[in-house]
């Protein structure tokens, strides 16, 4: 059991929002009506950021590299995953939607937030409009997604050139594509204009109306464990976690969102690292 000290509980508090949400499933693009729901909960006041050290890199071999994925941000719960990143001094890496920077009063702000807060946070390209949820049609249409992947290059400005594909679990790295026969094309393009694509090993999934977590953070963690004893990660001794911004915008979901990462620092052998540090990108 994970105790909390009464401090940390009292740092969530009530506000009440409307979600707009994008998806990457293959669920179509919609809005969320959230009937009680609490945005950004945690005051920046109360976070004691703990460093994270960025020094010249290598792979320990020893140890069991976690790779926390945000995606569909800047939206409501953006910051929360930050702050909580923050206050448990952990990396995580944020795929961005070009287009929800101008959704949000303070869309931009936080965008900045996680460019300047690197190595902590990583930006990366997760498309322009989450290709309105028409993927099909999106993927079909190759020269057109790719340039859509260029224009959320410019909005955006991340660092280095990592996408992930929106409604699709994709790789491409140096040497590999890994893509179903729709996306194949759209990832040729990617590989051949230098960009790697990230996809994913679990997810925490959601509830398509709500956006709330499904899995408790125990079931979680346990089902990490298990991805990596057997290996059923896309390289072994890495796996990738998919999760979204929006499932962490309520107080009690934050909250999961903390009780996950301590369990999983609980055990020595695993390091949260940005997608950045994944084996074989393209540099
Ligand atoms: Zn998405």
């Amino acid at each position: 059991m994970i105790h909390l000290s009464k401090l940390r509980v009292q740092q969530f508090c009530l506000i009440s929002c409307f979600l707009a949400i994008f998806s990457c499933s293959n669920q179509p693009v919609k809005e969320a009506k959230a009937a009680t729901v609490q945005e950004d909960t945690i005051s920046q006041n109360s976070i004691v950021p703990v460093p994270v050290v960025d020094t010249v890199y290598h792979i320990d071999t020893q140890k069991t590299y976690i790779y926390l994925t945000f995606d569909d941000g800047p939206q409501h719960g953006t910051m929360n995953c930050v702050k909580i990143c923050q206050q448990e001094g952990v990396k995580a890496s944020f795929f961005m939607i070009g287009q929800h920077q101008h959704m949000k009063s303070d869309g931009k702000q936080i965008v900045a937030t996680i460019r300047n807060n690197y190595p902590q946070t990583l930006l990366a390209n997760h498309s322009y409009n989450h290709a309105m949820g028409k993927y099909k049609y999106f993927y079909q249409h190759p020269q057109m997604a790719l340039a859509d992947f260029l224009r959320t290059q410019d909005s955006l400005a991340p660092a280095p050139k990592i996408i992930r594909l929106p409604g699709n679990n994709a790789w491409v790295r140096n040497e590999e594509i890994k893509a179903s026969r729709l996306v194949r094309p759209v990832s040729k393009l990617l590989d051949s204009a230098g960009y790697n694509v990230i996809g994913w090993d679990m997810e925490w999934n959601f509830d398509h109306k709500s956006a709330r977590p499904v899995q408790s953070p125990e079931k979680l963690a346990a089902q990490l464990d298990t991805l990596v004893a057997h290996s059923y990660t896309h390289q072994p001794k890495h796996l990738v976690i998919l999760t979204h911004d929006r499932m962490f915008h309520r107080s009690p979901d934050s909250l999961a969102l903390v009780q996950f990462i301590q369990l999983v620092k609980r055990n020595p052998n695993y390091v949260f690292e940005t997608v950045d540090h994944y084996p074989g990108l393209k540099k």
